[in-house]
């Protein structure tokens, strides 16, 4: 469903992603970890051009993304792009809410807007994922009455209700308290069980090992081993792999 080949992208002279290659098939519950600073944020963000890649093609359903030449930049921020973004559901370490609407509203925005659903469609759809993600009974309230487990799980809500065929996850349980973090890891477990094709950027090494079917370890730009969780956990011969799980465990 996603083909990426020799991604790559540079701030200025900083060299974060170093030809990262990378192919998701449907259904694929792939889990990145690595060290800080080594651009698991970007290349998720490159994924759905949040960040522009410095090189490289992304392929994604059918539809070739590449590095683009300025004139044509334009005309693509318009169509593909949109249909794209509208095919990624992004969830972020941050829930970025919009604060001065309620849950509803904040689901059904994305669905209205830019799917140009009908109010009663977006409804529709909205309630079904709040149902999913055990929000259903605090469709009315405002963000801020909300704990961070719940407004994550509102979070997820909200991108679902793009009916996204694929789902990236950047340390969405990083900023929780440690008592909220499972309520949101059960929601992600529940929708990796039904089919749903993710990426999730990680620090829970139960998850990526339970439910994960593939782990990738980035290094400094670039993917140093992958393999299902069993090889990756238990039979993995590589000494940096090997140095930051003992850092983490
Ligand atoms: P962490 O585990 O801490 O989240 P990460 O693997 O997600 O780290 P990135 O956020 O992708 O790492 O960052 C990779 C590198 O790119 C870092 O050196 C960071 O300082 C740099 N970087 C990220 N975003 C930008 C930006 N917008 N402008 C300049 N440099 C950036
Ligand atoms: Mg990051």
């Amino acid at each position: 469903i996603l083909s990426v080949s020799d991604l790559e992208k540079s701030y200025g002279d900083i060299h974060v992603l170093k030809g990262v290659s990378l192919d998701v098939k449907k259904g694929e519950v792939i889990s990145i970890i690595g060290p800080s600073g080594t651009g698991k944020s970007t290349l998720l963000r490159c994924l759905n051009f949040l960040e522009e890649p410095s090189g490289g093609t992304i392929d994604f359903d059918g539809e070739k993304y590449c590095t683009l030449e300025s004139h044509s930049r334009k005309r693509m921020y318009d169509k593909k792009l949109i249909k794209l973004r509208s095919k990624i559901g992004m969830v972020f370490q941050q829930f970025n809410l919009w604060p001065h609407m309620t849950v509803l509203q904040n689901v059904i925005e994305g669905p209205m807007k830019i799917k140009g659903m009908s109010k009663e469609q977006a409804t529709k759809i909205a309630k079904d994922m709040l149902d999913l993600v055990k929000m259903g009974e605090k469709a009315n309230q405002y963000p801020n009455k909300l704990s961070g487990g719940q407004q994550q799980r509102v979070a997820i809500a909200r991108a679902l209700a793009m009916e996204p065929e694929i789902m990236l996850f950047d340390e969405v349980t990083s900023a929780l308290d440690p008592q909220l973090v499972g309520e949101v890891l059960d929601v992600m477990t529940s929708l990796a069980k039904q089919g749903m094709t993710m990426l999730a950027v990680t620090h829970e090494m139960r998850f990526a090992e339970k439910v994960g079917t593939r782990v990738i370890f980035m290094d400094k730009g670039k993917i140093l081993s992958e393999g299902s969780p069993d090889e990756f956990f238990h039979n993995n011969k590589n000494d940096r792999v090997q140095e930051f799980l003992s850092s983490v465990r």
